[in-house]
């Protein structure tokens, strides 16, 4: 079954109020077996808002509309229904005195532009409301159930889940015969281009299922939706395809659903029942903030430094201020003699650093800004990777992207030192 979302509001267009109705919404018709197609976003201009809606009404089985239902002069998802429906306004006398009702009981001031809220389209029954002012509207258009709820999120997901799940389920026929399943690969590692040309023939269209790519902070996510009638049935038919994903980029995948670098990291130390401390300059603490969000990261990690000055380098790391001199404070010498005089003076099994030019300030042709090295030292080996970010990207971008990179670097450290590989 097919659903469209249109959500009316001058404030959602202009990008002043952030729509977050149409994304519950459109997980709310998930789970009773609708495929949303389309969200669609249009002002409060009523001949916008009728032409969202006839076209919606000839596409889908159901078209959820949200917004405009109140009493202002600026609310006229009532009149843009009935003019997608070639229809007049009626007044509701039932409608008209539960309203005046719910401002009794309340001791409100009746104002007389309410009454428009008691109108509704020839040919349309109403959704009372039993949390607000504002009833909803359901109408039949071309191949659409039309229901229309309150803007206001709350009165929104009520109204949705009292009024309209059930009405669906009554009226429309339709048993919940399929539901959408969803599964989350996470990578790190390469970019999004590269992800997508090893996955681009799971991507065509006309398979069981749709796979698709998000990325964020250089966290590739691989998400795989399938529509079946069953957990197992999806389960079959997502877990061949997580399967071959894995056997193509296995080692750039760190973690499926809610893992994070940092929970990832953390399952890996436990399995080998090691431990691991941080000596960070240019990210201030954020692969400590990252790995300590983790519940039970005191299992292992044991410190995080912040040697930022080059003083506090010497001083808290023993870092040889000839080193320092002769590569610079941002080198991979630098970064490796951090990393491994961390481990010592944590007496962990393995110690993270990072040094490096977050910007916007401070680069040089030789150094520029979003040049960072990493590195990892570990009871067998050691290891350094140099990152290079360009300007372009923000201070606050370097330094998440360059913690995960670190993380990242920990992890496939760790994953060499599992026993039998
Ligand atoms: P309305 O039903 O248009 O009077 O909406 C009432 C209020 O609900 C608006 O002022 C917004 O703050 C909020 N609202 C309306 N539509 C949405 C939406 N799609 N997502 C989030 N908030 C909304
Ligand atoms: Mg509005």
């Amino acid at each position: 079954m097919i659903s469209e979302i249109i959500s009316v509001g001058t404030e959602l267009c202009a990008g002043v109020t952030l729509d977050t109705n149409s994304a519950w919404l459109a997980q709310g018709l998930a789970g009773v077996g609708f495929e949303t197609r389309r969200h669609i976003t249009v002002g409060d201009i009523r001949e916008d808002i009728a032409e969202a809606i006839l076209a919606a009404s000839k596409r889908a089985d159901v078209v959820l509309v949200t917004g405009g239902l109140g009493p202002t002069e600026d609310d006229l998802t009532r009149e843009g229904l009935a003019d997608a429906m070639g229809v007049a306004l009626v007044r509701d006398t039932a409608a008209l005195s539960r309203l005046k009702g719910f401002f009794a009981e309340r001791h409100l001031k009746w104002v007389e532009a309410n009454e428009r809220q008691a109108f509704h389209p020839v040919g349309t029954a109403l959704l009372e409301n039993d949390w607000g002012t504002a009833p909803g509207i359901r109408a039949p258009l071309n191949r659409a159930r039309v229901y229309c709820l309150p803007g206001v999120p709350r009165e929104m997901r009520l109204m949705f889940e009292e009024r309209v799940v059930p009405d669906i389920q009554a009226h429309g026929g339709w048993p919940v015969a399929r539901r959408l399943y969803v599964r989350a690969l996470h990578c790190f590692g390469a970019g999004e281009a590269k992800i997508g040309d090893a996955v681009a023939d799971l991507m065509q269209p006309g398979r069981p299922l749709t796979v698709g790519i998000t990325a964020s902070e250089g966290i590739i996510t691989l998400r795989f939706f399938a529509w079946s009638a069953s957990e197992a049935e999806a389960d079959a038919v997502i877990s061949r395809d997580i399967a071959e994903v894995r056997s193509r980029i296995g080692r750039l995948i760190f973690g499926e659903g809610e893992a994070t670098l940092a929970s990832t990291v953390g399952e890996l130390l436990v399995g080998l029942s090691s431990t691991v401390a941080t000596a960070e300059s240019c990210t201030g603490g954020l692969v400590a903030r990252m790995i300590t969000d983790v519940p039970g990261s005191s299992r292992y990690f044991l410190r995080g430094l912040i040697p930022y000055a080059n003083e506090a380098k010497v001083d808290l790391l023993n870092i040889e201020p000839e080193l320092l001199a002769r590569h610079g404070a941002v080198s991979e010498a630098v970064a490796v003699a951090m990393a491994n005089q961390c481990r010592i003076r944590a007496g962990s099994s393995y110690a993270v650093s990072i040094t490096g030019i977050a910007g916007p300030g401070g680069g040089t042709e030789e150094k520029p800004v979003g040049l960072v090295y990493i590195a990892v030292a570990g009871p067998r080996c050691q290891a350094a990777r140099k990152l290079l970010y360009g300007s372009h990207l923000s201070r606050e971008d370097i330094r998440i992207r360059s913690s995960l990179a670190a993380l990242n670097l920990l992890r496939l450290t760790l994953l060499d030192d599992l026993p039998g590989l």
